[in-house]
């Protein structure tokens, strides 16, 4: 792993910033390498991360002060690491990407009950290797919660309505007097929701979504690898109270192939040859995954020297340009030879100038 780039490095920022410095200069990244707005790109997917990592530790007074006393060290471990898993990375900064995409449910900002965006959904595909290198469509089902259609999402029977909770006259909060102080809790009757339906909607059971089957069709790009991540946007979880959907995020996986390996955008294969096709040279066929292809051995090809078919490799998913395969060469020594075979290597070997038995024998005087 190459160490870690300093946060205030990673935003551009002095060290000596303010939090609304610290806050513009990631936004203005966060703007910039966005999934949205580089769908597939794996290079602003990580300075997003890592602008978001910063930004987690340095926009945190407590974080921010260990990072600058003891830098990446002194977050590690103490339960303050900046290191985000993917939903801190989009869930933790709700107003900055309001700020900088609109999403706002209404309520407006850090307005109460804010509309929170449908759960994201992660889901597993496994790929023949040509379709990575060519790139497919796949159906897959999947299962998510979706506004129950019943009652529209309300929970509550059709007819019917919710009703403001008596309990906390609709605040979601509930005061509660002990000795000096007043404590305030979310209300335990309404579940801080305000309301309470009295006749619960028999499709969703009051849940207001149900579970539903869908089959979602998923076109995946040629060049992707194993590994490799999709995102449909809006495919995910439909919200629980107004916002917008969850996305769906499809994680790759590839199925090895049993002839080519996979380095970066390049094939790389082993082809073997008898020491006599190495010595004198042939033309042999080697499979591409395009079809096959002839390569031509020149004379006196070594073992472990390799070639080259020019854009014969995978393609590159930003550019589109195709890699090379790259062919090594691996020579058979020949075992099992007839006497006849052994009687004629052996007057070759005398033969060859710079035979091993021959310097032997110069060395030895003989
Ligand atoms: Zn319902
Ligand atoms: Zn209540």
């Amino acid at each position: 792993m190459t160490e870690k780039r300093d946060y205030y490095e990673i935003l551009g920022a002095s060290k000596s910033a303010d939090a609304n410095e610290i806050k513009s200069k990631y936004r203005q990244l966060a703007i910039k390498y966005h999934p949205d707005k580089n769908p597939d790109d794996k290079e602003a997917e990580d300075r997003f991360k890592e602008a978001t990592e910063a930004y987690e530790v340095l926009s945190d007074p407590k974080k921010r002060q260990i990072y600058d006393q003891y830098g990446h060290s002194g977050l590690e471990g103490s339960g303050f690491s900046g290191a985000s898993n993917f939903e801190d990375v989009f869930s933790g900064f709700g107003d900055i990407f309001e700020d900088i995409f609109g999403f706002s449910g209404g309520g407006g900002r850090r307005g109460k009950a804010r509309a929170r965006k449908g759960a994201d959904l992660k889901y597993e595909i496994t790929l023949e290797f040509s379709e990575a290198i060519f790139g497919t469509e796949k159906e897959m089902d999947i299962e998510k919660a979706v506004t129950c259609p019943t009652c529209a999402g309300t929970g509550a029977e059709p007819g019917t309505s919710a009703e403001r909770c008596q309990h906390c006259k609709g605040t979601g909060q509930y005061s509660q007097s002990q000795g000096f102080f007043t404590v305030r809790t979310t209300c335990p009757y309404c579940r801080g929701a305000g309301q309470t339906i009295k006749s619960p909607c028999s499709t969703c059971r009051g849940r207001a979504q149900i579970t539903q089957k869908k089959t979602v069709s998923l076109k995946v790009p040629a060049g992707v690898d194993n590994g490799s991540r999709l995102r449909l946007t809006g495919e995910g979880e439909s919200s629980p109270n107004g916002g917008p959907p969850g996305d769906l995020y499809v994680f790759l996986k590839v199925k090895p192939h049993e002839f080519f390996h996979r380095q970066e955008n390049d094939l790389i294969c082993v082809m073997e040859i008898s020491f006599v096709q190495a010595a004198l040279g042939d033309k042999i066929t080697v499979p591409t995954i395009d079809g096959e292809e002839t390569l031509k051995i020149p004379k006196g090809t070594q073992y472990g020297e390799s070639f080259k078919f020019k854009g014969k490799g995978a393609p590159s998913l930003r550019t589109g340009y195709r890699g090379d395969q790259i062919i090594k060469i691996d020579i058979k020594t020949p075992v099992n030879m007839s006497k006849k075979q052994e009687e004629l290597l052996k007057q070759f070997d005398s033969l060859a100038e710079e035979s091993f038995t021959n310097k032997l024998k110069n060395f030895l005087g003989l």
